[in-house]
C-alpha cells in the first residue's frame, strides 16, 4: 500500500484531500492501495477570513464527514518532527502521546502564522485575529471591557498595520464596540502603519475608496509611524506619541509555519517552501507544498502565489492532484492561477472588489459588500460532505478561474 500524508486541515489541506480523492478515484484505486491521511490538531476547517468578527467561536466549519464521504483518514495531533530522509513525521497527540507516521508523499499544508516583533509589552499586551484562540481572547477582552468605567484607555483601540487585514479589524471595531460599551461610549479607533499610505500593497486605484470608507466609519490613521512600546494602557508610536488604549491589535506580517525550516530546501523571505510548477519542493522529491507554506509562481509572468485563501484552495487542490498523480504515473499538471481578485471589507455595510494584480477596482459600496458577505458565507466554506460535491468542489478549486 502507498500511503499520502497531508499535514494540515486548512483551505490547503482540505482541497490537498478531496483532489487526491478525486484523482484515486478517477483512476479507479482503491483506498486500500493508495491511502490518503490527514494530520490536524481538530477535524474543522477554521474560517480564518472572519476572524475579526463578533462571535469568532462560531468561525469553524467540520470536515470529518466529508473526509469519511472521500474515504480520506483523520489522525488528530500536531506535527512536529518530519525527517524527510526517513520519510516520516512524529504527531504529538492531544494527550501528549507520540507517535510517527510514514509517507511515500508529503503535502505541507500547515498554514502562516502573525508575525509579532520584538517590540516591548508586545507579547504580553497585544492581541491578533490571526488564529482561532487569538480571535477568541480579543473578543473576551473587548466583551470585558464592559465591566469598566469610561475612558479614553477603555474606548480607543490601536491596529497596527494597515493593509488588507488591519484595514477589515479596524472598520469592524466601531460596531463592535459600539455593541459592547453603548451609544455613549466616545469610541475611537487608530490604525497605525509605517507605511505613508494606507493599504501600500493594494495600488492607487482602490485607495479613495479605502480611505473615504475609514472617514466615514471613524478610523483614524497615524501613518509614517509604527509602535515602539506598548504596556496595559497604551500605545506609544515611534515619534513619541502615545495613545492611550487596552486594546492594541497587531495585524502586520505573516510568516509561514515553522515546520517548514525542518525541510533541507530554499524558502523566501516568509519563510515559505520554494516549490516548482507542479508544486514539489525541488531538494526532497517527495514533499509538495500548499496554501501559506508555499513560494509558488501562479503564471508566466512571474506573479507568485501569497498567503491567501483564494491561492491555498487552489494550491492545495494542484498538489493533491500531483501528489496522486506521481504516485499514480498520471502526467502532473502544473499549477496555475492566472486571475487575482481581492474583496475588502470595510465594515457593516461597505466593501470594494478588486481584479487583477494591479487592483482595478470592479465594485464598491453594497454591491461588494453582498459578494464580501457571499465569499465569506458560502464560497470558502467546505462543500457538503458527499462524494460528488466534494468531487466537484475540488476540481473547480483546481481549475476554474474567478
Ligand atoms: C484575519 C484574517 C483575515 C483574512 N482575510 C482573508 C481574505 O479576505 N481573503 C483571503 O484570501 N485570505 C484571507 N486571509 C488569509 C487566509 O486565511 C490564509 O491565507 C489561509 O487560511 C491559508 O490557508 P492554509 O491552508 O495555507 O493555512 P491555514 O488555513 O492556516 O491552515 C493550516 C492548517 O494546518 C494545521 N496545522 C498547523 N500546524 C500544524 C502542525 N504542526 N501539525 C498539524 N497540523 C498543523 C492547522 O491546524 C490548520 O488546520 C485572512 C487571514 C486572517 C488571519
Amino acid at each position: 500500500m502507498k500511503h499520502i500524508l497531508i499535514i494540515g486541515a486548512g483551505f490547503a489541506g482540505m482541497y490537498a484531500a478531496l483532489s487526491a480523492a478525486r484523482l484515486r478515484n478517477e483512476q479507479g484505486v482503491s483506498p486500500d492501495t493508495l491511502a490518503i491521511t490527514v494530520v490536524a490538531p481538530e477535524p474543522r476547517l477554521v474560517i480564518r477570513p472572519r476572524l475579526y468578527e463578533r462571535a469568532p467561536e462560531t468561525m469553524v466549519a467540520p470536515i470529518l464527514e466529508l473526509f469519511d464521504a472521500v474515504d480520506v483518514r483523520y489522525e488528530q495531533g500536531k506535527v512536529d518532527v518530519i525527517d524527510s530522509a526517513q520519510k516520516s513525521v512524529e504527531i504529538v497527540g492531544s494527550d501528549g502521546m507520540r507517535r510517527s507516521l510514514s509517507y511515500d508523499r508529503l503535502v505541507l499544508a500547515v498554514g502562516s502564522q502573525g508575525f509579532k516583533p520584538d517590540i516591548p509589552g508586545l507579547a504580553k499586551y497585544g492581541f491578533s485575529v490571526d488564529q482561532l484562540e487569538d480571535a477568541i481572547a480579543l473578543d473576551h477582552h473587548l466583551n470585558s471591557l464592559a465591566n469598566r468605567l469610561s475612558s479614553a484607555t477603555r474606548d480607543t483601540v490601536v491596529v497596527a498595520g494597515g493593509g488588507f487585514t488591519g484595514i477589515e479589524v479596524a472598520t469592524e471595531m466601531p460596531s463592535r464596540l459600539r455593541a459592547i460599551l453603548g451609544a455613549e461610549a466616545n469610541i475611537r479607533v487608530f490604525i497605525v502603519d509605517r507605511n505613508e499610505v494606507i493599504a501600500s500593497a493594494m495600488g492607487s486605484d482602490p485607495r479613495p475608496l479605502i480611505e473615504q470608507a475609514l472617514r466615514e466609519a471613524g478610523v483614524e490613521t497615524r501613518l509614517g509611524v509604527g509602535i515602539s512600546a506598548l504596556d496595559e494602557n497604551s500605545a506609544t508610536l515611534s515619534d513619541g506619541q502615545s495613545i492611550e488604549s487596552a486594546t492594541v491589535i497587531w495585524a502586520a506580517g505573516m510568516r509561514a509555519n515553522p515546520l517548514t525550516a525542518q525541510i533541507p530546501a530554499e524558502c523566501d523571505r516568509s519563510g515559505r517552501l520554494v516549490v516548482d510548477r507542479n508544486l514539489r519542493v525541488a531538494e526532497v522529491p517527495t514533499i509538495f507544498a500548499a496554501g501559506d507554506t508555499a513560494y509558488a509562481l501562479t503564471d508566466e509572468l512571474g506573479h507568485r502565489a501569497l498567503m491567501s485563501c483564494q491561492h491555498s484552495n487552489r494550491l492545495g487542490a494542484s498538489a493533491g492532484f500531483n501528489v496522486t498523480a506521481d504516485l499514480l504515473d498520471v502526467p502532473l499538471e502544473p499549477y496555475q492561477q492566472k486571475n487575482y481578485v481581492t474583496c475588502l471589507d470595510l465594515g457593516p455595510s461597505d466593501a470594494v472588489f478588486t481584479r487583477g494584480w494591479d487592483a482595478k477596482v470592479e465594485l464598491s459600496g453594497d454591491k461588494a459588500k453582498a459578494m464580501k458577505r457571499e465569499i465569506n458565507t458560502q464560497w470558502i466554506y467546505p462543500p457538503r460532505a458527499n462524494r460528488e460535491d466534494a468531487f466537484k468542489a475540488a476540481e473547480w478549486a483546481r481549475l476554474v478561474d474567478y
